[in-house]
């Protein structure tokens, strides 16, 4: 569909925004038998940033295979589960463990893939559940009242429905024509993150590496992980780094020979710099519960932990149930409370996240005495295991799932 100014019929539901959040969402709906359409503002082949979710979680898959039989082992047949991780401090290897393959038939531990890939075939189970798509859409005004919500987009098209889902990602436009503000900070510090292209004449075990104060690159902390075709570096900068100097030309490419093979070195796909945002939307809905935010467009955790792409599929699962709730509601009330108790449970989770995410960035910035703790970890990790599996996981915070809203299980 080409952009218009053309009023367009209204639909009970309208998916804003065609990531991965607002796709789930969208086959949701699908699995409830509700007609969907998702307004996105790229075209279809729009390029997408970098390989960015690699790891997606076995709860992810579990949900995208309850809305979509068979789109789990789709994603696992394009990922990857590396079965042995290990960390190191100053070089000294603290931690190893490696695991069973998965037993075959069994659904993954997790897979492993970019993105780009993700969503490929997130698009195809839509198209295949009958997703409507309307691309070239850029959402930039939304009026929601007591009976519905009705978009404008940069074109001058209006589109109206009973419920709208904003999935516009971080910088949504739906959030910020509700007027609802992002609650955090800006993590300090800054980080480099680059893909680079598995040298398939020289592959690399497939194992996570991380690295505390890795002696080769001048003590700075590095997570290496690999995915279906690549692997990801994380290279933690110190305080008076220059972000730009090491994120590309001959900066980028000694630090990365440092540490791996030259031909990785000679195959980077993307690199670029972050200082995370740790933040989380006010209200996860509009004043008149008709405009749920799922997604980036109400939570930006930094990565470690996996919980962005993982936890918008979540948020968007609760979304299109609760949505279902309040369309097939008998009582206006009934409608509301489906779309609060929506809010309510996938705001604490954010909360929840935020502050996991936070904790495993803390662990990563240690203050002088929490640093001592690290040194005595890793000195006492080779007589006991707990403290090199302390050293091995905190860097991701804790492990626990966040609370979440038992009355959408169906
Ligand atoms: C380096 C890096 C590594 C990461 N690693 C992981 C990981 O391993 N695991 C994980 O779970 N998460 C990870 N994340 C986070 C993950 O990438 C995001 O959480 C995820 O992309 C968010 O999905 P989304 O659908 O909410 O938003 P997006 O992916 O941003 O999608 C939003 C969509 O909305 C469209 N849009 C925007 N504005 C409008 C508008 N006004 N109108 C219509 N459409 C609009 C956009 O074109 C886009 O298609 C990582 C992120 C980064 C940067």
């Amino acid at each position: 569909m080409s952009p218009s100014t053309e009023d367009h019929a209204r639909r009970p539901v309208i998916v804003v925004g065609g990531g991965p959040a607002g796709m789930t969402a969208a086959l949701a709906l699908r699995a409830f038998g509700r007609p969907v359409t998702v307004l996105e503002s790229g075209a279809e082949d729009r390029p997408r940033p970098g390989s960015r979710a690699i790891f997606v979680h076995k709860a992810t898959l579990e949900i995208l295979d309850r809305l979509s039989p068979g789109l789990a082992a789709d994603l696992d047949a394009h990922g990857l589960v590396w079965q042995t991780k290990r960390t190191f401090y100053g070089g000294r290897e603290v931690f190893a463990r490696t695991y069973p393959p998965p037993p075959p038939g069994t659904l993954a531990p997790f897979t492993s893939l970019p993105q780009v890939d993700t969503e490929r075939i997130l698009l195809r189970a839509c198209r295949a559940s009958g997703v409507e798509f309307a691309w070239n859409q850029e959402v930039t005004g939304v009026s929601s009242d007591a009976d519905g919500v009705t978009l404008t987009t940069r074109a001058g098209a209006r589109w109206a429905a009973d419920y709208v889902i904003g999935a516009d990602g971080s910088r949504s436009s739906v959030r910020k024509a509700l007027g609802i503000e992002m609650e955090g900070d800006r993590s300090d510090g800054w980080y480099i993150v680059i893909d680079t292209e598995e040298d398939e004449a020289n592959p690399l075990p497939t194992e996570r590496i991380f690295h505390y104060a890795h002696p080769r690159v001048e003590g700075r902390n590095v997570l290496l992980v690999p995915f279906a075709g690549g692997w990801r570096v994380d290279l933690q900068l110190h305080d008076d780094d220059d972000p730009d100097e090491l994120s590309q030309g001959e900066g980028l490419d000694t630090w990365l020979r440092a540490i791996m093979p030259a031909s990785y070195a000679e195959r980077v796909r993307w690199a670029s710099t972050y200082q995370f945002l740790q933040m989380v939307a006010a209200d996860y809905t509009d004043a008149h519960r008709r405009v749920l935010l799922v997604g980036e467009a109400a939570h930006l955790f930094a990565p470690f932990g996996a919980r962005g792409l993982n936890s918008g599929v979540a948020d968007a699962d609760s979304a299109a149930a609760a949505i279902h709730l309040a369309l097939s509601s008998t009582t206006a009330e009934r409608a509301r409370a489906a779309v609060e108790d929506f809010s309510i449970s996938r705001r604490r989770a954010g909360l929840y996240n935020r502050d996991a995410a936070g904790t495993a960035l803390a662990h990563l910035r240690p203050g002088p005495e929490e640093r001592t703790r690290l040194e005595e970890a890793a000195a006492g990790a080779a007589e006991d295991e707990s403290l090199g599996k302390w050293l091995d996981t905190a860097p991701y915070g804790p492990v626990a799932s966040p609370p979440c809203n038992t009355i959408y299980k169906y």
